[in-house]
């Protein structure tokens, strides 16, 4: 495998996308694009942000075989491509998986070498207020949210790397230590 598997997990609201968003500014860095069958928020472009599928569609892909793992979260279903994946190790890419606790769990038995990482919010009331903020998820949306990273805590210790996301420019610099990008 020419190149590197990473995972970046942590609740919802934590900072992930923000983290990715920053880290793929380099070109030998991509994020991998998943297919979900959750609605587009009103930004949010099919193919860019998520490949948006119905959920027909979404199981015809698990009986194709054609994720490298996919999970249920708040009633909607999310996968990585295994294809879009193979590529991207093939050519050499840092690739990031932006993806949930139990995802993470079939990567890291299918992949032993992926480079594990999981964002942490510097407090509870601070994940609440990024979440608020954000503005993408109505009030019981948010609850749900809140509700389900009182679980996803209890996987943190699966993770090589737990990383509080503070002060954005520190949490990047430790991601990029960790990836040895100097
Ligand atoms: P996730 O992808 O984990 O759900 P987002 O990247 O969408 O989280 O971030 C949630 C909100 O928090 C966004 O409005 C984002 O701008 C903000 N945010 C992310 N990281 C930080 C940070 N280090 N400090 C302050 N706000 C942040
Ligand atoms: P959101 O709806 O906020 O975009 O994402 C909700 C959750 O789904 C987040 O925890 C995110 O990391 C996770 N997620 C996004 N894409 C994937 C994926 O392809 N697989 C898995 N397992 N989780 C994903």
């Amino acid at each position: 495998m020419k190149g590197k598997l990473v995972i970046i997990s942590g609740p919802s609201g934590c900072g992930k996308t923000t983290v990715c968003s920053h880290l793929t500014q380099e070109p030998n860095i991509k994020k991998s694009i998943s297919f979900t069958t959750r609605a587009p928020r009103a930004y949010e472009k099919d193919g860019v942000h998520y490949h948006f599928i119905s959920r027909d569609a979404f199981y015809k892909r698990i009986d194709e075989g054609r994720f490298a793992e996919y999970a249920e979260y708040c009633g909607n279903l999310y996968g990585t491509s295994l294809d879009h994946l193979t590529k991207a190790l093939e050519n050499g890419l840092i690739y990031l998986l932006e993806i949930d606790v139990h995802g993470a769990s079939q990567i890291r038995k299918k992949f032993p070498e992926v480079i594990t990482i999981f964002l942490i919010p510097p407090d509870e009331e601070t994940l609440e207020e990024r979440l608020v903020k954000r503005n993408t998820n109505n009030k019981a949306e948010v609850d749900e949210r809140l509700e389900i990273a009182k679980d996803e805590y209890k996987y943190r210790d699966n993770y090589k790397h737990c990383i509080v996301n503070d002060k954005l420019d520190d949490t990047i610099k430790k991601i990029r230590k960790v990836l040895e990008l100097g």
